[in-house]
């Protein structure tokens, strides 16, 4: 089909010829770097089907359990498969785990005892994570069980600053987190490598101390993962990246097998620890998911670089810019209005398969401290795997862009938005 077919198909959508060729003309100076992205893929998922054929995955294990769960070959062997994508001596997944927050909080509490400190290498942690330390004052934080935290501030530039990290360790650390996605700030998202280096920084000062990574977004947007340059403990959520978009709930934590231990009786219980959680008729779809979600993270990605390059090129700052490796599928836009922030929502949410017809507002969220805005129209609720945006409203109005099961949708996501902004006088074309 010609180019001509498709942008007269789009008018449906409300979407101008002229939009239309904009975001085309943006999308051909992407071509190379798709190029890079799909051997990240390739490779990927040979990681992952290598993974499946080593533990012989089979029909059976996709049968499921209910009760206590204590017998469940399905769910043992896709703790064996995610051990073996992330090279780690084992590893916990389950549908008990509620979401990325609940993953990071089994964790932390699962290795935490009195007297120990954690220390957050880049800065204050994600928003959710701020409830679960006691940076924000929550029920039950950590801080009530006489556990302290310490946070290195990032350098002015946005990097990890390596000094502040190797002086805030003392004899009380115990954890040192590191979060590899920018979450909800323009920093830049970091390398598995750029990771492996605050890691042997942190060995230096304290050999035995345990590294734990906030992995959320990260999974598979390049050929290594965190424990493959020494994490003791990655950790993420089965509705972004390693659910492929199929995963309906969950999260995992993949790493040293006395921490997963450990993390496994605080999830469930102490002397039930992995033994016990039934899965309830999900294992098929967490396996499926996760076959799929080199893939899935790849369209995400490219999504994101069409998003930089569109609004890069509107004069808009982008992070990361389009030509620059994306090590999340976050793609950060500083839109500098709340009108611009509630119009690209507003374009996101009209071109879900799920819920078009919703126009999202800013409301408060549990868990988040300020407003936020959210556009998601998504099969699985809340799955920013699935194409979404959201933002809080704070200058300068920066609108965080994730997912998009697969790139053609993406591109539809990203042509709409520019079009609700272009539509309330926002936006021009140049
Ligand atoms: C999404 C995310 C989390 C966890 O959030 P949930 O919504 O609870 O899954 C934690 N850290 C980062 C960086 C994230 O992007």
């Amino acid at each position: 089909m010609s180019q001509k077919e498709y942008s007269e198909q789009l008018q449906e959508m409300q979407i101008s010829p002229e939009v239309c060729s904009f975001c085309m003309q943006a999308e051909k100076k992407l071509a190379e770097r798709f190029i890079e992205v799909d051997h990240i893929l390739d490779q990927n998922q040979w990681k992952v089907l290598n993974s499946f054929r080593k533990n012989r995955v089979a029909e059976r294990h996709f049968e499921t359990s209910t009760g206590y769960g204590n017998v469940d070959d399905g769910r043992d062997t896709l703790e064996a498969v995610y051990a073996d994508v992330f090279h780690t001596e084992d590893a916990l997944v389950r549908p008990q785990i509620i979401s990325g927050t609940h993953a990071l909080s089994t964790a932390l509490f699962g290795v935490l005892r009195p007297g120990d400190e954690v220390l957050f290498a880049l800065g204050a942690p994600y928003d959710t994570l701020q409830g679960v330390v006691g940076i924000r004052e929550e029920i039950g934080a950590l801080t009530e069980f006489g556990i302290t935290y310490r946070i290195a501030e990032l350098k002015e530039d946005g990097s990890a600053d390596l000094d502040a990290i190797a002086s805030s360790i003392t004899d009380k650390t115990r954890i040192v987190e590191i979060q590899r996605s920018k979450g909800y700030s323009f920093r830049h998202s970091l390398s598995v490598e750029e990771i492996g280096e605050i890691i042997r920084r942190v060995r230096a000062v304290k050999k035995d101390v345990v590294v734990m990574v906030d992995n959320c977004y990260g999974e598979f947007t390049e050929t290594i993962e965190p424990s493959d340059v020494g994490a003791d403990l990655t950790v993420g959520s089965l509705i972004k990246n390693p659910g492929g978009g199929l995963a309906p709930i969950g999260g995992y934590i993949a790493g040293r097998a006395d921490l997963i231990e450990r993390c496994a009786a605080r999830l469930s219980s102490p002397g039930i620890g992995k033994e016990g959680g039934a899965t309830l008729g999900v294992t098929r779809t967490l396996y499926q998911g996760f076959f799929l979600a080199p893939q899935t993270t790849c369209h995400a990605v490219k999504t994101a670089m069409l998003a930089a390059q569109v609004f890069s090129d509107l004069g808009f700052a982008v992070s990361p810019s389009a030509q620059e490796p994306h090590y999340d599928i976050v793609e950060a836009i500083a839109l500098n209005s709340p009108e611009r922030l509630n119009a690209f929502c507003r374009g996101i949410q009209a071109s879900a398969p799920v819920d078009s017809y919703v126009v999202p507002v800013a409301s408060p969220m549990p868990g988040y401290d300020r407003d936020v805005i959210m556009a998601a129209g998504a099969f699985v609720s809340g799955a920013s795997i699935e194409l979404s945006a959201d933002g809080p409203m704070v200058p300068p109005y920066i609108v965080y862009f994730q997912g998009a099961l697969t790139y053609s949708h993406g591109k539809l996501g990203v042509m709409k938005a520019l079009q609700c902004l272009i539509d309330d006088g926002l936006v021009q074309l140049p």
